[in-house]
């Protein structure tokens, strides 16, 4: 690992880690401020690295106002990045590893794409975290197991794959992340079990009674994933399941298991750093502005809001972390 002083150009004024709406948003108030932001925007090695975020996978946005009638999310990240460079971002395929908020100016270092070495990347004034957070798996070894065999968390991404085509599908989950994928993936599967463990769906109205309306989703209610089933030169062939009211087990049919069960905050590299709580999201120190614990780092969107999580409330969040920043950066 390298040191700071030897990677050290001149210190940056304004770093914003993460290239969702809230980070766009933040890059485009902090360039048109003049604050001269480098954004960090990911390396794309992952799903969980990869610029633009959550919604390079979600097909039709539409809820996001202005476009009466939706937008696709990687032309709407593509947008954002543009807006946001057209007024002076510089913008860096960097994926920040670590950060030493302990004293200014902050430091951040990256994994370098070329050795795969952690190093010293830059040092900067004031930082806003935009990092978003990634899916939730439901933790059973099998799920690895048929990783890339059945087993995904992205429907948009994974849905049009020969695999799945006029198959029986599996999503589990009961929000609007369940309810979208299991839409959106009857345009493929012959049908989809919507595994949820409760009688009711958590999604928004709306959503809910389109999917329960859609002749190729089966609602199976009550009722929990145990085990996926396969083999290796098949992958997914059925998920075991149990009904929570009955206690029965039994196997649902189906070639492929999407879960669709919520997301966590991507704020690992902040351990130790600023204050999160117990399920990782960056903790705002002054309510409903973008302060943290740290004085000059902020924080917006997906990785700091358990509440709403929507690409808007992102946006409105990266809003307000560049003005908050601007504020700091002028006293
Ligand atoms: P969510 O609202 O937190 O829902 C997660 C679902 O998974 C819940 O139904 C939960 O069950 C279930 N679940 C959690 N852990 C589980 C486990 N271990 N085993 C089985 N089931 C489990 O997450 P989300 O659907 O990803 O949505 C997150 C946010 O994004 C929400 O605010 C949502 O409105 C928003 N969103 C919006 C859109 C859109 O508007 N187009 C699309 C996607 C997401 P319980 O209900 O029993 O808790």
């Amino acid at each position: 690992m390298s040191t700071h002083a030897a990677a050290s150009a001149a210190t940056e004024n304004l770093v914003i880690i993460g290239s969702g709406p809230a980070g766009w948003t933040a890059a485009i108030y902090a360039a048109r401020a003049n604050l001269n932001p480098l954004a960090l925007a990911g390396d794309g090695l992952s799903r969980d690295r990869m610029p633009g975020g959550q919604l390079m996978w979600t097909s039709e946005v539409e809820n996001f106002p202005g476009f009466v009638h939706g937008v696709d999310g990687q032309k709407l990240m593509g947008t954002l990045q543009q807006q946001a460079e057209r007024f002076g971002t510089r913008t860096k395929s960097h994926y920040v590893t670590r950060v030493d908020f302990t004293s200014r100016p902050f430091k951040i270092w990256h994994v370098n794409d070329l050795s795969g070495e952690e190093e010293a990347l830059l040092t900067a004034r004031a930082v806003i975290i935009a990092t978003g957070a990634s899916a939730n798996y439901l933790g059973l070894p099998s799920e690895r197991k048929f990783e890339n065999l059945g087993v995904s968390a992205c429907a948009v991404c994974d849905g049009a794959l020969t695999r799945f085509r006029d198959q029986a599908l599996v999503v589990v989950g009961g929000g609007d992340s369940a309810v979208e994928e299991a839409t959106y993936l009857t345009k493929f599967a012959a049908r989809v079990h919507l595994i949820h463990r409760r009688d009711a769906l958590r999604a928004s109205k709306i959503m809910a009674h389109r999917a329960l309306n859609n002749p190729k989703i089966v609602p199976v209610w009550n009722t929990v994933v145990e085990e996926i089933v396969g083999n290796e030169a098949e992958g997914v062939t059925g998920v075991r399941v149990k009904n929570l009211l009955t206690e029965k087990y039994g196997t649902i049919e189906a070639r492929g298991m999407f879960a669709a069960i919520g997301h966590t905050p991507n704020t690992g590299f902040l351990k130790g750093q600023i204050e999160l709580d117990a399920k990782g999201y960056v903790v705002l120190a002054d309510g409903f502005r973008s302060l943290t614990s740290v004085e000059g780092v902020f924080a917006a969107g997906d990785c700091a809001d358990p509440i709403y999580r929507q690409a808007i409330s992102a946006a409105g969040m990266g809003c307000k972390a560049a003005i908050d920043a601007e504020r700091w950066l002028a006293e």
